[in-house]
């Protein structure tokens, strides 16, 4: 397996850090913030790094996988105070991001991620590991205390020898000092570890070098300390999160973990390209900002999204519109027609080769080894369906692992199709009885009838074949 590698500019093989199939491999993702719903840019990212987890275990390695929940910062906190101004700080809090994480959790399902394999950790949770990482910092002398916060002295970490700007060149000349967890240009600025308390604000106390700080955590120190807290090693093998997070996030990430510890981070830093709406950055203002719940709401299937980001490499830039929404969902179609043979055993004869299944399935795992290369797997894939599967004999059992294992690589659901009820099989087969007499008023009535429970039928030589119409093109926006 190999990598783009944000550390090196240049892809990472696994092997080349001593790792092999049967090794473990460590991953911690940048999670969401949740003080709201989860945009289609955030999934696009969640995606690529279900992909990533996916096709770690499918190259055959153990996979030790956490990815963060933020729980408290400043969107977190005020979105609290407006939504449960009758509770606490800490209660309004834990509530309101509680019911956000549910909705996060219920999205990712949604659009295929294996939510199994891995761990959710939540900031809120891990206070204890953030404070001792802290205390480290500030033993190694690279952190100060101002009015009431703790904060990284970015000075005194580059005359020890260490450098800050390990994934983008950053700019040291105008010095200052943020209280933001977020903040745009390429500037060092010492930041902050620990915020100190605000009047109605949730607080944990923290007894810092005699110094009694009630307060809360930065962002940064959240991710640095969960990672190392949660993966039991170091350096991590890899870390991942969308590519607006290499600065500062990231770069801090770094500074915080080699502060306390002296050691690197991880060998591995990889970024998921951003997900542009019709050419333009999502925001409010543009009115172009869409959850889940907006596009199912056009009628779209939430695998088609995900297909739609496996059509792009992971790191590229991607461009999302309801054209190349409704194309993805004519894609996801044909391939769930194909999928729905694995119940309609009546339709061909010819035996299919078992190690025809297993070369295709080997061309797509390499495919996805190669920096999770989706569309080189999805060429693999669509030229499987259109030049072989035809030939394919549907037996039950076999084309459920087949569509299993397709389903490991690639997520989209093909083996979770179900069969059609006795209702509609026996509509089916009332139709072709009517066929077979002749009587071409009543098989149409039929039709129309299985039609208005979801499904086309066409006539082959091996007789009937039923296709959903649940995937065929929602009216479009205008
Ligand atoms: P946040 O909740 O803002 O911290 O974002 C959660 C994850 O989504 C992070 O890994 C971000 O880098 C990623 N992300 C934010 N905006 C986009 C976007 N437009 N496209 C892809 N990923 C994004
Ligand atoms: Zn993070």
């Amino acid at each position: 397996m190999k990598l783009t590698n944000t550390l090196t500019s240049k892809h990472t093989e696994l092997s080349e850090l001593g790792l092999n199939p049967g090794d473990t491999v460590t991953l911690y993702s940048c999670g969401p913030t949740v003080y709201n719903h989860v945009h289609i840019g955030n999934l696009r990212t969640f995606i690529a790094d279900d992909m990533l987890r996916r096709n770690l275990i499918a190259a055959g390695y153990k996979v030790n996988a956490v990815m963060n929940i933020t729980d408290v910062d400043d969107k977190t906190i005020a979105k609290s105070q407006t939504e449960h101004p009758d509770l606490g700080p800490m209660e309004a809090l834990i509530e309101t991001t509680r019911a956000y994480e549910a909705i996060f959790m219920s999205d990712l399902a949604a659009v295929g991620v294996d939510t199994s394999i891995f761990t959710i950790v939540r900031a809120t949770e891990q206070i204890g590991p953030m404070q001792a990482m802290i205390a480290d910092i500030m033993k190694h002398g690279f952190a100060y205390i101002a009015e009431g916060s703790v904060y990284f002295d970015l000075a005194k970490y580059q005359a020890a020898g260490n450098t800050y700007g390990q994934l983008i060149n950053v700019d040291f000349s105008p010095q200052a000092r943020v209280d933001n967890d977020e903040y745009d240009k390429n500037e060092a600025r010492d930041f902050v570890l620990w915020k100190g308390m605000k009047e109605g604000e949730p607080f944990w106390e923290f007894a810092l070098d005699g110094h009694d700080l009630p307060g809360r955590p930065g962002w940064h120190i959240e991710c640095s300390a969960m990672a190392l807290a949660n993966l039991h090693t170091q350096p991590i093998t890899i870390h991942s999160g969308g590519i607006d997070l290499k600065f500062p996030h990231h770069e801090n990430e770094i500074a915080q973990t080699i502060g306390a510890t002296g050691q690197p981070f991880t060998q591995i830093f990889t970024h998921h390209g951003h997900l542009f709406v019709d050419g333009r950055k999502m925001s409010k203002s543009l009115d172009n900002f869409y959850t889940l719940e907006d596009i199912v709401a056009e009628g779209y299937h939430p695998l088609a999204f995900r297909l739609l980001t496996l059509q792009a490499s992971h790191t590229s830039e991607l461009n999302f519109s309801w054209d190349s929404l409704d194309a993805a969902q004519n894609s996801l179609g044909s391939l769930y027609g194909w999928a729905d043979l694995r119940h309609q055993t009546n339709l061909s004869e010819l035996r299919f080769e078992p190690s025809v299944i297993d070369d295709t399935l080997d061309h797509m795992t390499q495919a996805l080894a190669d920096d999770l290369s989706s569309t080189a797997a999805l060429a693999v894939l669509y030229r499987f369906v259109a030049e072989l599967a035809p030939g394919m004999r549907y037996d039950e059992e076999d084309s459920a692992e087949l569509f299993g294992r397709i389903d490991a690589l690639l997520g989209l659901g093909l083996s979770d199709r179900s069969d059609i009820n006795a209702d509609q099989k026996k509509l089916i087969a009332e139709r072709q009885t009517a066929r077979e007499a002749k009587d071409y008023a009543a098989s149409d009535r039929f039709r129309a009838q299985l039609e208005r429970r979801g499904l086309e039928i066409s006539d082959t030589p091996n007789g009937p074949r039923w296709r959903r119409l649940e995937l065929t093109k929602p009216e479009k926006i205008n």
